[in-house]
C-alpha cells in the first residue's frame, strides 16, 4: 500500500537549465524521477522484476537454480491445474485469443458470461461484473459511485490500489487505524451529511488478519454508509465453499452491497469482479470507466477461471491441507520464537523492522534454496519491513519443515528472537 511518506516529494528541485545545459525554463522529470531512484537504492529499497524461468508449483527456475517458493499467491495450487490448462486451450483453439473489443463492443463473449453467473451465485450476489484486473476493479468502482465532497472511510493497511480509487475519484479520504472499527466509526462521524463509502481489504494482503467485517457492516447501516470489500485474499480460502471472508461472517448483500475479489491469487488465474445488486452492477456497467474504455480479457482466461471456480467450490480438501500446513508452520514458527503475526490465513508475514535486515534475511534463505519476498516501505509502513511468506496447498509437509529448518538458521540479529 502506499503511504503518505512514499506521495511526499523526495528530491530537491532541480534548477533550470540543468538539463543537458540548454537553457530551459523547467525542471526535468526524467531527472527527478532519476534522483528519486537513486534515493530509493540508497535506502535498501529499490524493487527490480526477477525473470522467472520456468515454474512448476511451488518450484521457480531462476538461471541454473530451483528455488522452493513461499512468495505467489496461488493459494490452491490452482495455476497449473489440467483443468485450467484444457479450458484454456480449448477456448483458445476455438476462439482464438485476444477478445478483440470492448465489453460494450463486442469483446463480451459467452465465457465471460458464463464466469459473472458462476461468480454470483458462488458469492450469492444478484449480478458480477468482470474487469481485467482488481486494480482496475477498484478504481472503476469508486469512480462510478464516489464524487467530490463524499466521504472514502478506509483501513489504514488497505490496498494501494483502492486508496488510488478514492484519490482518483476525488472523494474526500479518512484512514483508521488498521482494524479500529470505533476509528472508522469516528471517521463517519467527521462528516456525517456527506455521501459515504467504507472499503476495506476482507484480508490484509501484507499481513494476513481479518477485517472485522460485522462491527464495520453494523456502524455502516447505522450510519447510512455504504460497506466495500475487496476480498482478493479470502476468496476462494474462506467461508463456505470456500464463498470468502464476506460469507464468512454471514453478511449478504444488504451488508455489504460492493463485493469485489480477483481471479489472480486463490483461483490462480487473473482479472476481477465485482458482485453486488442488479443495480449495482447496471450502473458499474455505464459509469466504471476501467470497465468501459478497456479490452476485455481473453475469451480463454474466462473459460480457465470458470474451471476454477468450479474447483475452489469442489476440491474442500485444498482449504484443509492448507489449514494444516499453516497450522504446522505456526507451530514451528513458535518454537523457534519467530516474529509471527496474528494470522491464520495462507499469508504469514515474519516481521523484521527494518529493509535492511528484511532483505539480508531474505538472501540468506536463497542460498539455502527458498524465494520469500522481502516486503520493504512503501508497501508497509517504516520499520515493519517483513518477509511474506505465504503457503499454498502445492505445498508438502516437507517443504514448510524446510523453510523452519532455513529460518531457523537465520543470524539471530534478524528479527527479535530470543536467544
Ligand atoms: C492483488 C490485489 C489487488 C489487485 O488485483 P490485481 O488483479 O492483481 O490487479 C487488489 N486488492 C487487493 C487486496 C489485492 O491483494
Amino acid at each position: 500500500m502506499t503511504t503518505e511518506k512514499a506521495k511526499a516529494p523526495l528530491s530537491p528541485p532541480l534548477s533550470p537549465g540543468s538539463a543537458g545545459g540548454e537553457e530551459v525554463g523547467r525542471a526535468s522529470l526524467l531527472q527527478r524521477l532519476t534522483v528519486q531512484t537513486s534515493e530509493r537504492a540508497a535506502c535498501d529499497l529499490l524493487r527490480r522484476a526477477r525473470t522467472v524461468d520456468h515454474a512448476e508449483g511451488p518450484w521457480l527456475e531462476i538461471g541454473d537454480r530451483r528455488l522452493l517458493a513461499f512468495c505467489s499467491n496461488d493459494y490452491l495450487g490452482l495455476a497449473r491445474h489440467p483443468q485450467l490448462i484444457a479450458a484454456f486451450k480449448r477456448v483458445a483453439d476455438d476462439e482464438g485469443v485476444g477478445s478483440t473489443a470492448a465489453h460494450l463492443v463486442c469483446g463480451h463473449r459467452r465465457e465471460h458470461a458464463e464466469l459473472e453467473e458462476a461468480l454470483a451465485e458462488w458469492t450469492g450476489r444478484e449480478r458480477a461484473l468482470l474487469f481485467s484486473t482488481g486494480y482496475m476493479a477498484n478504481l472503476g468502482v469508486m469512480q462510478a459511485l464516489l464524487r467530490r465532497g463524499d466521504l472514502c472511510v478506509q483501513d489504514k493497511l488497505n490496498h494501494a490500489c483502492l486508496l488510488d480509487g478514492a484519490a482518483l475519484a476525488g472523494a474526500t479520504l479518512r484512514r483508521y487505524p488498521h482494524g479500529d472499527a470505533a476509528a472508522a466509526a469516528r471517521q463517519l462521524a467527521s462528516d456525517p451529511q456527506a455521501s459515504t463509502l467504507l472499503a476495506t481489504d476482507g484480508v490484509f494482503s501484507m499481513d494476513g488478519d481479518r477485517a472485522p467485517l460485522r462491527e464495520l457492516a453494523a456502524l455502516c447501516r447505522r450510519d447510512g454508509a455504504t460497506l466495500m470489500v475487496d476480498d482478493a485474499h479470502g476468496l476462494g480460502l474462506l467461508g463456505p465453499e470456500g464463498a470468502g471472508s464476506v460469507a464468512e461472517a454471514g453478511l449478504g448483500t444488504r451488508e455489504v452491497p460492493v463485493l469485489m475479489a480477483t481471479l489472480g491469487k486463490a483461483l490462480g488465474t487473473q482479472g476481477a469482479f465485482v458482485a453486488g445488486s442488479a443495480a449495482l452492477i447496471e450502473g458499474l456497467t455505464q459509469f466504471a470507466r476501467t470497465y468501459v474504455y478497456t479490452t476485455a480479457m481473453p475469451p480463454a482466461l474466462a473459460a480457465a477461471a470458470l474451471a476454477a471456480v468450479r474447483l475452489a467450490r469442489a476440491d474442500g480438501w485444498r482449504r484443509d491441507k492448507l489449514a494444516a500446513l499453516i497450522a504446522r508452520f505456526r507451530g514451528g514458527a513458535t518454537q523457534l520464537g519467530l516474529p509471527l503475526a496474528a494470522s491464520d490465513t495462507p499469508i504469514q508475514p515474519l516481521l523484521l523492522g527494518d529493509a535492511a535486515s528484511a532483505l539480508a534475511a531474505a538472501t540468506a534463505l536463497e542460498a539455502r534454496g527458498l524465494l520469500v519476498g522481502a516486503i520493504r516501505p512503501p508497501t508497509v509502513p517504516a520499520g515493519q519491513a517483513r518477509l511474506r511468506i505465504t503457503l499454498s496447498a502445492a505445498h508438502e509437509e516437507e517443504h514448510v519443515d524446510r523453510l523452519l529448518d532455513a529460518l531457523a538458521a537465520l543470524p539471530r540479529a534478524l528479527g527479535d528472537r530470543p536467544v
